[in-house]
């Protein structure tokens, strides 16, 4: 199937050679014909697939079939989770849009609003937004929405999350009911999609392929203490081949800044850091330079899980494991763009297994239980921040023997503590003390539950 096929003008299959796009990919084949007859959709399709042109082609060939807008009166919203997302829509909209003459502007969080409301009142055929900013602007004279035509709710599972919805909400009760509206994301869990139907009026339901990663990501998780995760992580990076860019998840802004030049020394490449805490310019600068290869590893918190296209990502490591299945398929969808491939290695604490599991639960295919070879590897504790109540007890999985690199025996015992490495050599003493404190704390944990029975 060729662009041309579909009802678009020729200024639009020219915007489409612009990005040098030969044939539609498969969410795009399914949504622009939905989109340009005027439908409702709900679009899923796995990370890095081409869902952002499945929207915005029809959505061009719409705003230029109309001519430009009114001063302060975009006609089409896209919303987005991130500044940085925003940023590359717009960025996407520029490529495909040229030769239309229609404007388009991102209205983010982190820079001067005075400019922002220069461009809306040049006018602007779509503006595409971060909630808390754009809402800011609707308390402000000004900016009106009444020639709105089309919303785009991008990534819209995340936006409709509890986080953003109040902004979300706000912002949708100030829009014309008469309007079409397109949620777009990799993922969309149950709960949320029952509430975005509340928005939405007779939407068609498009899913390409199942909501999980893609096939051409290879995925490892590796069980490793706390304590030893920057260590196993050069031990990872030691036999790694072709690692051109890497993004290493943490949890935390903190754990981000903190990691930073850690993960400088034991690389010895290039690493920026990418998280809330720093400013717009900064964050705007390191991604551009991440871009260009000028950093060659960024330690990111989720604010850069989340749609960023960055060409030749190969690894993704998650340092920690992320909350949520969703945010585990957002994040290691940064690699395996478009037709490339890629790895994600996951390292699990004790704490995280819990999430790991879930992880594998949800993700419904087998993620290969990862071991390096001669790394001295400590019994795995209870170290590290505390992630969810009660204990975490390794699951059956960890047991089995590993395949892979040939048949390699289980980094774990039966109990399910990590086998320590010199074990022949430790001494029967201690390993006679240790049992009996095992199993004294053993007695202890079970004693307030016999209470309760009696
Ligand atoms: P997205 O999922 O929208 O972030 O797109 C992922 C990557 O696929 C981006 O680099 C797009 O430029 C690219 N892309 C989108 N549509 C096509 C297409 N029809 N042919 C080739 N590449 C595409």
């Amino acid at each position: 199937m060729t662009f041309s096929e579909f009802a678009l003008s020729q200024a639009v299959l020219d915007g489409i050679s612009n990005a040098g796009y030969t044939e539609p990919m498969p969410i795009q084949r399914e949504a622009i014909p939905s989109i340009l007859e005027g439908s409702d959709v709900v679009g899923c399709a796995q990370t890095g697939t081409g869902k952002t042109a499945a929207f915005l082609l029809p959505i061009i060939e719409l705003l230029h079939t109309q001519g430009h807008a009114r001063r302060y009166r975009p006609r089409a919203l896209v919303l987005s989770p991130t500044r940085e997302l925003a940023a590359q829509v717009v960025e996407h909209f520029e490529v495909l849009a040229k030769g239309t003459g229609l404007r388009a502007c991102a209205i983010t969080g982190g820079v001067d609003i005075g400019p922002q409301e220069v461009a809306f009142g040049n006018g602007v055929e779509l503006v595409v937004a971060t909630p808390g900013r754009l809402r800011e602007h609707l308390s402000r004279e000004g900016l009106k929405f009444t020639d709105l035509q089309v919303l785009v709710l991008d990534e819209a599972d995340r936006l409709l999350d509890a986080g953003f919805l109040p902004d979300v909400r706000h912002i949708i009760d100030r829009l014309p009911e008469r309007r079409q509206t397109l949620l777009f994301s990799a993922t969309m869990p149950l709960e949320i999609e029952q509430l975005a139907h509340a928005i939405l009026r007779h939407p068609k339901r498009i899913q390409v392929g199942l909501i999980q990663p893609r096939d051409s990501i290879r995925e490892e998780f590796y069980p490793v203490s706390e304590n030893q995760k920057s260590e196993l992580f050069r031990a990872i990076l030691a036999r790694e081949d072709g690692i051109d860019r890497m993004i290493v998840f943490v949890r935390t802004r903190a754990r981000a800044a903190s990691l930073t030049p850690i993960l400088a020394e034991v690389t010895n490449l290039p690493v920026g850091e990418l998280h809330g805490d720093l400013d717009q310019k900064q964050r705007n600068e390191t991604l551009e330079a991440f871009r260009a290869g000028e950093l060659r590893l960024l330690v990111a918190t989720d604010v850069a899980s989340r749609g960023l296209d960055i060409a030749d990502v190969t690894h993704i490591v998650n340092f920690d494991v992320p909350n949520t299945a969703e945010d585990y398929i957002h994040r290691i969808g940064r690699t395996a763009r478009a037709d490339r491939s890629g790895v994600a290695y996951t390292l699990v604490s004790t704490r995280e297994l819990t999430l790991a599991e879930k992880i594998r639960g949800t993700v419904r295919r087998p993620i290969q239980t990862g071991r390096i070879p001669g790394f001295p590897y400590e019994e795995l504790s209870d170290d590290g921040p505390s992630l969810m109540p009660g204990r975490s007890r390794l699951p059956r999985q960890y047991h089995e023997r590993e395949t892979g690199d040939g048949h390699r025996p289980s980094p774990f015992t039966k109990s399910g503590s990590l086998r320590r490495r010199h074990q022949d050599q430790s001494d029967p003493q201690e390993n006679q003390r240790n049992r009996k404190k095992r199993i004294e704390r053993k007695a202890k944990r079970k004693l307030p539950h016999k209470r309760r029975k009696r």
